[in-house]
């Protein structure tokens, strides 16, 4: 899945929830569910490191640490948890397979429902995600 696909599905699933989870959360979430495919950019193998819970763990734990360094809210650094999550979702649905629960569960897994680069499912998932965060962020408020 693409950028704008993994962009949509957070804001689709995340949006509902603004009012409870606040829009500092939701939108570190969506953040956070860009970064997995930064391995891409760095040159290391796709889908490996950056495709698991141990990463979304890892990253928590990070975040938590600078949150507390800098005495903001913790309860902000399970952004990335559920950012990362909602990026192996999205990428569960495609066709390359990756192992999303390493080193617990090391079988390779993928439902081949559309293929990554679905230019239609990626624009349609970012124009869902988007039309969700405007009427749960400005219309559901009134
Ligand atoms: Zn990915």
């Amino acid at each position: 899945m693409y950028r704008r696909g993994h962009i949509g599905l957070s804001l689709l699933i995340l949006s509902p929830f603004i009012n409870t989870l606040g829009l500092e959360f939701v939108a570190l979430s969506v953040f956070f569910s860009i970064i997995p495919d930064l391995d891409v950019r760095l040159g290391i193998r796709h889908r490996g490191i950056t495709h698991n819970i141990t990463f979304a763990a890892f990253l928590t734990v990070v975040l938590c640490y600078i949150l507390y360094i800098f005495d903001l809210e913790i309860f902000l650094s399970f952004s990335a948890f559920v950012g990362i999550v909602l990026h192996l979702i999205g990428d569960l649905i495609t066709h390359q397979k990756f192992a999303p629960l390493y080193p617990f569960v090391r079988r390779r897994i993928a439902f081949k429902i559309v293929k990554s680069n679905n230019r239609f499912v990626n624009d349609l998932l970012l124009l869902a995600g988007t039309l969700t965060f405007t009427y749960f962020y400005i219309f559901a408020k009134c």
